[in-house]
């Protein structure tokens, strides 16, 4: 069976993928499974450089991964050039990892203790649409490194540059089987992953809701588990701040991807001094946020991925919301929702509450340091977050107040592949990216060898 894949810009349908059945995945698995010996054993070397020829093949084909995604996701190019500049580099680091999966020894009496980091074995990925290219390899690629076999489940609604990524890797010499890229429902490849003995780790990015379900799953055959999910971030501006660049920025820590970014800061909260003025600076740049054709070079916000997401973002602005001000969006076809900022919100709405995962952003003023970390904390989620201030201990302060694994200060910026990523709280269990990544898809051996 086949499933339709649209494009979000344009509402045209532009692919057709397989819906896989329970069947078909455990077959993917048994492939998956038969070819894992072999693959563990590549010697470290060979194993680096078919990971770096992986990645020279992501690179010689950027252009076209990136206009896949402007097609499917609707991201703007400028984006999606990011995205599969980053599937690149990410593939580049932990192709330095093979070489470098040491063990340890350890003094012991009578003999020596080595520990060895054995891989696991199938790897199951499963993917979100909101950045289909950098989340799938932030999995595949130190699944890989480590030896592991790979079986990835993009969204159904976003597999066409995952399927790009699998043919690149067997062009790039990467044997077959070893990465295998599975399409169709979450309901049934993703729990079928999820499900089986035979897959040895699970690393899903996704909803919390889907997250928790994944977690009990996973419980049946104690599979190992990454879990990147929801969050509702705060940007904390102080009113010792750089308010003009604070406000200029604020909405590209939000609206970028047309919110649905899982980091999106979608919460600002400002000191009650310099509140009114804030909101004064942050409505010409979010006027000014260039909405429209994601294929054009300076679009700054595409449409949002489906009507379905459309109607559910829209839902968090009934009649007579406390809307301050918007942004514009194109009309004709396309599922636009324009950059909206609300304020005042009390604090109990759903939009308080809420991942909204589209262009809607609250305004909220707070009274001291004390108070913009229990505002910042008053949520299930903890992932990521903005703190601007010039007070260098004040930042210092609030950021390890702040209960959200990736925070920045006089920044948005929350993800270096070179640096771990992770949520506190329900946003998530365990890190991605950054040196250690290895370690969640390995096992670490002991060996006493008596003398
Ligand atoms: P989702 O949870 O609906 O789906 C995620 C993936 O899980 C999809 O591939 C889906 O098909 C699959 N899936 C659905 N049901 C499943 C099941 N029962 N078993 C196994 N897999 C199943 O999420 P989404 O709507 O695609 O993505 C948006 C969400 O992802 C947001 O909440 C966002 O915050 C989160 N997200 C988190 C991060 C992070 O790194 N923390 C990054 C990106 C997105």
């Amino acid at each position: 069976m086949l499933h339709e894949v649209v494009n979000p810009a344009t509402e045209e349908v532009v692919a057709r993928v397989e819906r896989t059945s329970a069947d078909g995945v455990d077959a993917a698995i048994g492939r998956a499974r038969a070819a894992f010996p072999a693959w563990a054993a590549v010697a470290p070397g060979d194993r680096a450089r078919l990971l770096r020829r992986f990645a020279a093949a992501v690179d010689a084909d950027l252009e076209h991964l990136a206009t896949l995604e402007v097609t499917n996701a609707g991201h703007t190019i400028s984006n999606a050039r990011w995205e599969a500049g980053n599937a690149r580099d990410v593939l580049d680091y932990y192709s330095g990892a093979p070489e470098r999966l040491f063990g340890r020894q350890i003094p012991v009496a009578d003999g020596i203790d080595l520990t060895f980091r054995e891989p696991l074995g199938v790897v199951g990925v499963i993917v979100p649409w909101n950045f289909p290219m950098p989340i799938a390899a932030w999995g595949l690629a130190p699944a890989l490194a480590a030896g592991n076999t790979v079986v990835l489940k993009p969204a159904e609604l976003t597999p066409l540059t995952a399927l790009r990524l699998g043919e690149l890797a067997l062009e790039a010499g990467l044997p077959a089987d070893v990465f295998q890229v599975v399409t169709g429902q979450g309901s049934v490849v993703g729990q079928r992953l999820v499900d089986h003995p035979d897959v040895r780790k699970i690393v899903f990015t996704g909803s919390t809701e889907v997250g928790r379900s994944v977690m009990v799953g996973a419980a049946a055959s104690m599979t190992r588990l990454t879990l990147e999910l929801g969050g509702k971030s705060a940007n904390i501006v102080f009113a010792d701040a750089d308010l003009e660049r604070a406000a200029a920025t604020a909405p590209y820590a939000v609206f970028d991807n047309a919110g649905q970014d899982c980091c999106a800061r979608s919460r600002i909260l400002v000191e009650r001094s310099v509140h009114d003025r804030f909101l004064s600076l942050l409505e010409p740049a979010v006027a000014g946020v260039r909405v429209g054709d994601p294929r054009l070079d300076d679009t700054e916000m595409g449409p949002l991925i489906s009507a379905a997401h459309r109607d559910s973002v829209a839902a968090y602005v009934p009649e007579g919301a406390p809307v301050a001000f918007r942004g514009t969006t194109p009309i004709g076809p396309g599922f636009w929702y324009p950059p909206t900022v609300l304020a005042p919100v009390a604090a109990g709405d759903r939009a308080f509450v809420e991942e909204i995962f589209g262009p809607i952003v609250i305004v909220v003023p707070f009274a001291d340091e004390a108070d913009a970390v229990r505002i910042a904390n008053d949520s299930p989620y903890g992932l990521s977050g903005s703190i601007w201030t010039e007070n260098l201990g004040r930042a210092l302060r609030v950021a390890r107040g702040v209960e959200a694994g990736n925070l920045s200060v006089n920044s948005h910026s929350s993800v270096r592949y070179w640096t771990p990523f992770g949520g506190f709280k329900q946003s998530g269990l365990g890190r991605e990216l950054g040196p250690d990544a290895l370690d969640a898809f390995t096992d670490v051996k002991n060996v006493f060898i008596s003398t």
